[in-house]
């Protein structure tokens, strides 16, 4: 099987992650793509992070209608900082046979070099670059060409419409009291409101 995974910090996720992962399910005929919320994130200890189990609970009502999409609390879960080198070495063992894929967009290539285990982690596992064309694109490309000559790095490529909505812009909106419809699905929304995430009120806004 082919199994990818979708790591990130997911506060909360959006549209732009669903239709990203459904198109490089598609393309690449994935057999399940697994979210995982990131723990403690290296790279974003720098603002208050939604509390994991909300981050979860977001999860699993975006995901629900999507029998190829499931959710790991792997990382949540796990005590202190978390890397994305021990996650792929815990899901090797649980799918000995399997292909392992780890489903990126391609803000991720500038800072993968400085991942924990980087050598490692892409002996274990394939690589998946959502390759959104039109988008600083000669960059990109310069990129994709240095990894692939300095650590024989390969990306398998997908081509998913360019939806430029990030997690950033989602809380952004809530704070200032703007609409969030359509940018993340509609149970969601519900979710984001019931809870009163990202509000002002609220301190991890
Ligand atoms: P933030 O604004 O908090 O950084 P984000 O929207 O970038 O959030 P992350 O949780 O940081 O979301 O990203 C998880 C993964 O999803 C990363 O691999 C990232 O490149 C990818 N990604 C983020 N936004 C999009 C998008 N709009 N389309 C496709 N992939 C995306
Ligand atoms: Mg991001």
């Amino acid at each position: 099987m082919k199994i990818a995974v979708m790591g990130g910090t997911f506060d909360p996720i959006h549209n732009g992650h669903l239709i990203a992962a459904e198109y490089a399910r598609t393309s690449l005929k994935l057999d399940k793509v697994i979210f995982i919320p990131s723990g403690v994130h290296p790279f974003k200890n720098n603002r208050n992070i939604t509390e994991g189990k909300k981050r979860l609970d977001i999860l699993s009502l975006a995901i629900e209608s999507n029998k190829y999409f499931d959710i790991s609390n792997i990382e949540i879960n796990r005590e202190g900082t978390t890397y994305t080198i021990d996650t792929i070495r815990a899901l090797k063992e649980i799918y000995r046979e399997d292909e392992i894929y780890f489903i990126i967009g391609s803000d991720i290539i500038f800072e993968i070099v400085q991942w924990k285990g980087f050598q490692e982690l892409i002996e274990l596992c394939n690589f998946i670059l959502l390759y959104r064309l039109g988008k600083n694109e000669d960059k990109i490309e310069n990129k994709i060409e240095e990894l692939n000559r300095l650590y024989g790095l390969k990306f398998e490529k997908v081509n998913a419409p360019l939806i430029e909505i990030s997690s950033t812009e989602i809380r952004e909106r809530v704070k200032r009291d703007l609409s969030i419809k359509y940018l993340v699905p509609e149970i969601v929304e519900g979710y984001i409101y019931k809870h009163k995430l990202y509000s002002r009120e609220n301190i991890n806004g």
